[in-house]
């Protein structure tokens, strides 16, 4: 075991140390990128979206309670392979041509964790029979770099997909692990897509009182109002599912939810 995996955070647990995302980003970085290669875990396509050529990176700069990816999100250096963003685009591309479908993501993990590979990767898609690039994110990283949101928008085909965790910085600490100070990170990510007219959408478990509790609710919609409007109108709103990792995370971090 190396000394940066020994000091790694991994899922939460009662009486967590909170920590900086960006210091986790970049040591999760060191783990799952090697140049402008980048570990995956599988490609395949799964049915959301009506079916989407998906490509599963390892390693995420939050930590948070109700995720559902694996376990490579906790032990990035025990997963996966490296594939460079021509192996990643390739192997994309076959899932599609099997499929007939035209549209592609990177899931299980946060994709904007190796700029220089999601961006190459990004380069081939663009010019590509893939009609459009779906990056799911928690923002953070978009937050804390203006030009990641501008080198975005110069790709007709990506549309990006920002997911909250929380609505307050309190509830942000308790639901991903990261210091309340980062709670603002996302939004910044928003603005940022904003400024560098972005096609992007904005979602969050609000629809969940479990997780996200009425009030809270009531303070993410004014915080993305105080922003846009409009981003209240189109925000997606979303449950948690009981997968397994959930289900472990949650128990991990002594929460207990009522499920049907
Ligand atoms: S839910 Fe998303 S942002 Fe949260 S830990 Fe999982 S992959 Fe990362």
């Amino acid at each position: 075991m190396t000394a940066l995996s020994k000091t790694y955070q991994r899922y939460l647990e009662p009486g967590f140390k909170p920590f900086d995302p960006l210091e986790l980003a970049s040591k999760t970085e060191q783990i799952v990128c090697r140049g402008d290669s980048r570990k995956y875990t599988k490609f395949y396509c799964p049915g959301v979206y009506g079916g989407i050529a998906t490509g599963f990176t390892c390693g995420c700069c939050l930590r948070c309670i109700f995720c559902w990816v694996d376990w490579s999100r906790d032990f990035p250096e025990k997963h996966g392979l490296f594939y460079s963003p021509a192996e990643a685009f390739s192997r994309l591309s076959r899932v599609a041509r099997k499929k007939r479908i035209t549209q592609s993501r990177i899931s299980g993990a946060e994709p904007t964790i190796g700029k220089s590979h999601l961006l190459a990767l990004l380069e081939k898609i663009e010019y590509s029979p893939f009609r459009l690039f779906i990056l799911e994110t928690n923002g953070i990283l978009i937050g804390a770099d203006p030009d990641y949101a501008r080198q975005l928008a110069r790709f007709k085909k990506v549309h990006t997909r920002v997911s909250l965790k929380a609505g307050t910085p309190e509830a942000f600490t308790e639901k991903t692990g990261a210091t309340p100070e980062s709670f603002e990170l996302p939004f910044h990510g928003i603005a940022n897509l904003i400024e560098a007219r972005a096609s992007f959408h904005v979602a969050a478990m609000t629809a969940d009182p479990r997780i996200v509790a009425k009030n809270e609710r009531r303070s993410l919609l004014d915080r993305l109002a105080s922003i846009d409007p409009a981003l209240v109108d189109n925000l997606e709103e979303e449950v948690v599912d009981p997968y397994y990792t959930t289900l472990e995370r949650l128990r991990h971090a002594g929460v207990s939810l009522p499920w049907d």
